[in-house]
């Protein structure tokens, strides 16, 4: 397995790959990787010649009052899990190589990326999508495999594809869970024994309410607000519970199939995402 530090070599080979007529998958991650990640990781190995895993915690997706300084990191741990995987390249730049002191570049989604996540950290989808739009180009995928977990970002992502033309196929990824319901996430490390626990009332306030919006599409105001104080008396501070046409990103419609019920809520300090995703 290949480990890249700078941006130049990381391009230079990703170059030299694609004229050698290789296809690249791309899993780009923050690290502190767990079975959610390996799961993206055998995606693109079954898609693709080439797998490449970028791990990055970025600090442009960061607000200042965030955990940019305390995100959990364990690079030994994340190349052998890598390697376990058959990944062949990891691109893993120190903080100051990603972007040059003087950058001045945006690249910025101004419509899915507004709501729930959006609103709640107003500079991190642009965070995102610039970092991951230099991911890209960096790398030279053919295909990128991005986490339902984060389901607003990879239609975000999806998104930014199409809109700038990027020749790649974005893959969405299941989202992975642990065997009691709460979704695998590399923030779950801060979380105590107890709020651990305490956490898991999100997915099932989510199930609760899936259940109740599919038999009465007209209860879904009701359910949402019941999932809230099932969150909230567990413990969990409610950042968000709402539900939202997959495809806008916006209330759903009379039109609306695909939807999207997602919530965010703090355990103590964490901040913890889920979602739910189907059919109205
Ligand atoms: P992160 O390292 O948390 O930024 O995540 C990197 C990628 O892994 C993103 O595409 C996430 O959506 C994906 N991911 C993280 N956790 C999970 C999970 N539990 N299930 C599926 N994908 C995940």
């Amino acid at each position: 397995m290949k480990i890249f530090k700078t941006r130049r070599e990381f391009q230079q080979y990703a170059l030299e790959l694609k004229r050698a007529g290789k296809t690249i998958g791309l899993v780009p991650t923050m690290g502190f990787l767990h079975d959610g990640h390996m799961s993206l990781i055998d995606i693109a190995r079954a898609k693709a010649d080439v797998v490449m895993v970028s791990i990055f915690v970025n600090p442009t997706q960061f607000a200042p009052n965030e955990d940019f300084d305390r995100y959990p990191r364990d690079f030994d741990g994340d190349v052998a899990k890598c390697a376990d995987h058959g990944a062949d390249v990891i691109f893993a730049p120190e903080p100051g190589e990603m972007y040059d002191a003087d950058a001045s570049v945006w690249v910025e989604e101004t419509s899915l990326s507004r709501p729930l996540c959006g609103r709640s950290r107003p500079t991190f989808y642009r965070g995102v999508t610039t970092v991951v739009a230099k991911l890209f180009l960096l790398a030279q995928p053919d295909y990128a495999v991005f986490g339902l977990k984060d389901a607003q970002q990879c239609f975000v992502i999806q998104k930014m594809v199409r809109d700038l033309d990027f020749p790649i196929e974005i893959i969405p990824a299941p989202l992975v869970r642990d065997s009691d319901g709460l979704a695998l996430s590399s923030r779950n490390r801060y979380l105590s024994a107890d709020e651990r626990s305490r956490a898991l009332s999100i997915h099932r306030a989510l199930l609760t309410a899936k259940e109740e919006i599919i038999s009465d599409r007209q209860a879904m105001a009701a359910a949402i607000e019941k999932a809230k104080s099932a969150i909230a008396a567990a413990g969990g501070r409610v950042d968000y519970v709402d539900i939202l046409d997959c495809r806008t990103m916006e209330v759903p419609t009379a039109d609306s199939r695909q939807v999207i019920l997602a919530a965010a809520a703090f355990f103590g300090t964490t901040r913890l995402i889920d979602n739910e995703i189907f059919e109205i």
